[in-house]
């Protein structure tokens, strides 16, 4: 996957189960909706 942003290659640093495409150039996070789902549910509980 690539930034929307500036076409950089994402990296995926895996936290607490939960892929986050990262874009290093940009510092920009971008994540799928499934992933942010998963964010929530943990922060909820
Ligand atoms: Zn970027």
């Amino acid at each position: 996957m690539q930034c929307p942003v500036d076409n950089e290659t994402l990296v995926m640093p895996e936290r607490s189960g939960v892929e986050i495409d990262y874009c290093p150039k940009c510092r920009g996070v971008w994540l799928d909706r499934g992933e942010l789902d998963k964010i929530m549910e943990r922060s909820a509980t």
